[in-house]
């Protein structure tokens, strides 16, 4: 079988797709959420506990990499696969978010952007051709554009140059990248909430032509209305045969109304981040480990969930774990709500495949949002089972 990076529709739901994403390190069903790695681990994670979660793909930081251990020193011990145990597709970011997120400590200019490391304060220098290099040399499988995005809200002119930058950008990052078979280059579609910049973006980007496109520039503060919106203007722009990647997103009803849009590709620091503050997703929303109600329960998070924390501890010595500052409370709960995710996901999927998307996310929603919940319920056992 060829190894060519491509994505297989499996099957469809008005404008939801399940399909399979084939890359050179092996084939991730979508849509799906990967997993943040930001320094070359998934934090409080070991690699065979992402594994076992049922992650397919996972995402690794350019900007964090190249300073710590930096690209080269990646590189000469194997890549970034080997370097962290995780043999399986990797995206890495392009620096840019990072980078334009620095403020007083970097300096803007039509061909890149010049920093300051937030380690030592030593300088450095993030171009289009530089950013690319940088993610060839962790052997990332999907490489992403090196672009700015402007912090909203913003005037639409400023929207639109920035915009336009970014497109000069990628026009140079595509001219950077070297093909090899299984391995992929995403645009970034920028424009902010302005369907006319959006739609402009898609158009120069597929003009370049990219592996896949990527939406940016949402999840920065603008609420869910306005992101659905934008992503109703632009995912149907998209060639359909090319995945889509929302980044930076998101809560659980933020991934499932996306993916309903047409989205296949996620990432997020929420269930990794909530893990280290005490907080589980569940089927019926979040609990507060740290809650004194919990302190005397011996039951686990969820009785239908299969992670380590769920399967061998009650929530009462999570709460103890917590309210002790042990190591092990933050590592057993990110894995619970990665797990958390992964199901979700599955979840999704099952449904768009088997042609109950609809009530599926209706139940989902239901659950969500009940205002007669108390923690004291368990959550339902109504997700698909792992296949
Ligand atoms: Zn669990």
């Amino acid at each position: 079988m060829s190894t060519a990076f491509r994505w297989v529709e499996q099957a469809r739901s008005g404008r939801a797709r399940a399909g399979h994403l084939h890359t050179a390190h092996g084939i991730v069903p979508t849509p799906t959420f990967m997993p943040v790695g930001t320094v070359g681990t998934v934090k409080a994670m070991t690699m065979d506990a992402v594994r076992s979660t049922g992650a397919g793909i996972v995402l690794g930081n350019t900007y964090h990499l190249m300073l710590r251990p930096g690209a080269e020193r990646v590189r000469a011990l194997g890549g970034l696969h080997r370097f962290m145990d995780w043999p399986g597709p990797i995206l890495t970011d392009s620096g840019g978010f990072q980078v334009m997120s620095l403020g007083p400590l970097r300096k803007l200019d039509q061909d890149g952007v010049t920093f300051n490391s937030h380690i030592d304060g030593s300088r450095h220098r993030l171009t289009p051709e530089r950013s690319t290099d940088i993610q060839h040399a962790l052997d990332a499988t999907i490489t992403m554009c090196f672009d700015e995005c402007p912090a909203l809200p913003a005037a639409p002119e400023v929207i639109a140059q920035s915009m336009r930058m970014s497109m000069r950008w990628a026009a140079r990052c595509r001219e950077a990248f070297v093909p090899r078979q299984g391995y992929a280059q995403y645009g970034i579609i920028q424009g902010g909430t302005e369907p006319e910049l959006r739609a402009e973006s898609v158009r120069s980007l597929t003009g370049i032509g990219f592996e896949g496109y990527a939406i940016g520039g949402l999840a920065v503060g603008e609420g869910q209305d306005l992101m659905f919106s934008t992503l109703d203007v632009t995912t149907p722009l998209i060639p359909w045969e090319s995945p889509r990647y929302l980044m930076g997103v998101g809560t659980p009803d933020d991934l499932l109304g996306s993916v309903e849009r047409g989205v296949d590709m996620f990432d997020c620091v929420m269930p990794t981040r909530a893990g280290r503050t005490a907080r589980a997703y569940t089927e019926r929303g979040t609990l507060n480990l740290r809650n004194a109600r919990h302190a005397v329960d011996a039951r686990p998070i969820s009785p239908h969930c299969d992670c380590l924390a769920c399967t061998r501890h009650s929530r009462a010595y999570l709460h103890h774990l917590f309210r002790a500052n042990e190591i092990l409370g933050p590592m057993l709960l990110t894995w619970h709500n990665l797990a958390y995710y992964q199901r979700l996901m599955r979840g999704i999927r099952t449904a768009i495949v088997e042609g109950t998307l609809e009530g599926h996310a209706a139940w989902l929603r239901t659950e969500w949002s009940r205002e007669d919940w108390t923690p004291d319920e368990m959550p339902p056992p109504d997700i698909p089972p792992v296949p």
